[in-house]
């Protein structure tokens, strides 16, 4: 326990309140900037995922009384509440994922404007009329789905389960979030503020526990009509085949290798502080990150030198002071991982030009720490350039012409996101109509917005986030189809006429 959560015990969030689970066991919370564990939550289990869900399902009908608008009012009061607690929420953040400070305030900053945002979808989302000639009338109506389970990750782990939970709270469904095992607190700090909202309890459960005992009890639940899962592409794998055997919907954010696509046009500073920025927040720990930067060959060699001299100059340090400019890994299993990319990378004939190793000093020393990271001389079939390492690391590769460029970037089994660099107008659309992904930057990465719809194609997911269609994905759509005649149908009137539909 930390001076600054001096009692930090908590246990899983049901129906409005903390139990602790059935076994009785908690799990450790480790702050990875030194390795010691400063809080320990419930470990639930199949049993608790079960208590979880019956709470869900009880709070369904209070849920669906509720009109558009008092569901919306109800979100936009967490909206304000979350506003409110943002400066803990950040210093809990920082402190199990190890982030910079500077990065949290930012990111968190945005969050309640999903609240917002689904608040006003669940006010004003109209139904369609589709034609369906002059004696009918068809209309649609969107009806929520039930109790849906979230699998979310500890790389953003607010913003994640935000951009799940806001859209199936307005689409009316109620929910049991199982969050990563290394950042279980601020997933049951957000029921808090929902229940001072005065959302009623049991609408958003969280049960902490570990991917293969929690997480597998909920995304196989019976009764779990929906499961949305932000993780590993193998775990998208296996969670896809829990849902396919209760036929249940499946939406899936997972791995990327994300390219900039950098054309001459563009002075190499800005391409520069775009690599940085697109590769190393959060440490590289993201799934849009900036993996590849592909930079034309005319300003390579440039671009190289300079990337170099400014990733060297990148500030690591205790993720929450201010002046850190970037934090620890996760955990130590996520800085082996990059280690081993690292040797990879080497062995397979890529050159190391920056980082490529623990950094020294004994302020590192107990925390999982990685220098930033530079590979040149790397060809795309490498492994470092194919599989995603999710650490400080990038692979500059050059190319000479446009269509090599899309190649390139193509060249992955993932689809994310990509980044095209050009002041070309023409040539930033005809580039980014040719990337392979379901995310495109234009002189930029890394934005987010809450209407703005965020999805993987490839090895990268299935269906989306953010947007009108988040919600609609979060419904079952029903179609009504009213006959506005009172004229005599009778097919089987035996009048010796040809008969036909209208
Ligand atoms: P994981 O795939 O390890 O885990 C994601 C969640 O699923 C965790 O809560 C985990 O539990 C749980 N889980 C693991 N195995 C199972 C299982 N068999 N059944 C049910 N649940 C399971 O991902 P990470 O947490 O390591 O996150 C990193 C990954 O997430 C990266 O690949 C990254 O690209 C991807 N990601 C994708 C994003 C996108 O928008 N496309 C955004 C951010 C990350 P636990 O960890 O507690 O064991």
């Amino acid at each position: 326990m930390t001076d600054r959560h001096p009692k930090f015990m908590r246990g899983m969030f049901v129906n409005g309140d903390y139990l602790p689970s059935a076994s009785g066991k908690t799990l450790p919370v480790v702050n990875p900037k030194n390795g010691e564990v400063f809080a320990e939550v419930a470990e639930g289990d199949t049993v608790d995922i079960n208590v979880a869900v019956d709470s869900a399902e009880r709070a369904f009908e209070k849920w669906g009384g509720l009109s558009g608008t008092e569901r919306g009012n109800l979100m936009q009061r967490a909206a304000d509440i979350l506003q409110r607690r943002l400066p803990e929420i950040v210093s809990l953040e920082v402190d199990q994922i190890g982030r910079p400070r500077r990065e949290m305030t930012a990111q968190l900053a945005r969050l309640p404007e999903w609240y917002s945002y689904f608040g006003s979808v669940a006010r004003t989302y109209e139904d369609r009329v589709p034609p369906f000639g002059k004696d009918h009338l068809n209309y649609t109506r969107r009806i929520p789905l039930g109790v849906v389970g979230h699998l979310t990750p500890w790389n953003h782990p607010l913003l994640i389960l935000t951009k799940k939970v806001a859209p199936s709270m307005a689409a009316v469904n109620t929910m049991v979030v199982k969050p990563s095992e290394y950042a279980p607190i601020t997933p049951m700090i957000l029921g808090e503020i929902f229940r001072e909202a005065s959302v009623p309890d049991g609408v958003y459960n969280v049960v902490p526990g570990y991917g293969p005992t929690a997480g597998l009890a909920l995304s196989s639940h019976p009764r779990i009509r929906k499961v949305d899962l932000t993780g590993g592409t193998p775990t998208g794998k296996a969670v896809a085949a829990m849902a396919g055997k209760n036929l249940i919907r499946f939406t899936a954010e997972l791995g990327g290798k994300a390219a900039l696509v950098v054309f001459p046009d563009i002075p190499v500073d800005r391409c520069v502080a775009a690599t940085l920025f697109a590769s190393f927040v959060a440490t590289g720990q993201t799934c849009v990150q900036g993996s590849r930067l592909l930079v034309h060959r005319s300003i390579h060699d440039a671009v190289v030198e300079a990337l170099v001299h400014r990733t060297r100059a990148i500030r690591l340090g205790d993720p929450q002071d201010l002046r850190t400019q970037m934090g620890p890994l996760v955990s130590a299993k996520q800085r082996d991982m990059v280690e081993r990319y690292v040797r990879i990378g080497i062995e397979e004939g890529a050159t190391v030009a920056a980082g490529g190793e623990r950094p020294q000093g004994a302020e590192f020393a107990r925390g999982y720490y990685h220098l930033p990271t530079v590979f040149t001389n790397v060809k795309s079939t490498m492994r470092i350039a194919q599989e995603e390492i999710f650490g400080p690391v990038v692979c500059v590769m050059p190319f000479d012409s446009e269509d090599e460029a899309i190649a390139l970037a193509n060249s992955t089994p993932f689809g994310l996101a990509s980044s095209v660099w050009t002041k070309d107008v023409a040539r930033a659309h005809r580039v980014a109509h040719q990337l392979k992904c379901g995310i495109v930057w234009i002189n930029d990465h890394h934005r987010i917005g809450p209407a703005s719809p965020w999805g993987g194609f490839k090895m990268s997911g299935l269906g989306h986030e953010n947007g009108i269609i988040a919600y609609e994905e979060y419904t079952e759509l029903q179609s009504v189809i009213v006959n506005l005649s009172d004229a005599p149908f009778d097919w089987y009137a035996d009048d010796g006429r040809e008969k036909r539909y209208s």
